[in-house]
C-alpha cells in the first residue's frame, strides 16, 4: 500500500544535525501520523508520499521544510510573573533552561537566554528552527485511515492520539 492522502503512516526515526543525533525514536513507540493533513514537518510528509511498509531511506531538509527560519523578533523580554512554576518554591532561572510561559494561546515553551531580577529574554523560536537537518526514517506500517481518523484530521491507535 503506497502512501497518500488517508493513509496512517507508521514509522521510527533518527534526527541529525551535522551527524549528531538530536532524537531517536527507537528508544520508544513508532510515530503514526494521518498523510495529507499537515501533521508531520513539511518535509518528511514530503519525503514519505508513495513509499511503503518496509522502507528505509534519509532525507536532508533545509529549515524552510523543517522547524522554519529564525524568526528576528524571537528574543523577547517577559515578566517572572508570566512564568508557569512547577511548585510554589522560588526558581532560579539561568541561560538554557526550559520554561513554560502563560500566553494568550496558552502554555508555550520557550528557552531562557538571559535572566534578570524581575524579567527573563526568553527565545521564543522552536530550538530546532533554522536547521538543516537529516531524518533516517524506517517505515514500519502504512494502512487505511478510519472514518473517524479522517474526521478528527489525525491519526489514532499507538503512536498517534489517545482520547
Ligand atoms: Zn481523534
Amino acid at each position: 500500500m503506497k502512501i497518500e492522502k488517508n493513509k496512517v503512516v507508521s514509522f521510527h526515526y533518527t534526527l541529525m544535525e551535522n551527524d549528531q543525533v538530536l532524537e531517536d525514536s527507537h528508544d520508544g513507540h513508532a510515530i503514526a501520523y494521518l498523510h495529507g493533513f499537515n501533521n508531520m514537518i513539511e518535509g518528511v510528509e514530503e519525503a514519505m508520499a508513495g513509499r511503503e511498509q518496509g522502507e528505509n531511506f534519509s532525507v536532508t531538509l533545509p529549515p524552510e521544510k523543517a522547524y522554519g527560519l529564525r524568526n528576528e523578533n524571537a528574543i523577547q523580554r517577559v515578566s517572572i510573573n508570566h512564568v508557569m512554576k512547577p511548585s510554589k518554591k522560588k526558581m532560579k532561572y539561568k541561560p538554557g533552561m526550559i520554561i513554560q510561559l502563560n500566553s494568550n494561546e496558552g502554555p508555550r515553551e520557550v528557552v531562557v537566554v538571559k535572566a534578570g531580577l524581575k524579567t527573563l529574554d526568553v527565545d521564543t523560536d522552536h530550538p530546532l528552527a533554522g536547521k538543516t537537518l537529516s531524518f533516517n526514517i524506517e517505515i514500519t506500517d502504512v494502512r487505511e485511515a478510519t472514518a473517524e481518523e479522517i474526521a478528527h484530521g489525525h491519526a489514532h491507535g499507538d503512536g498517534g492520539h489517545h482520547h
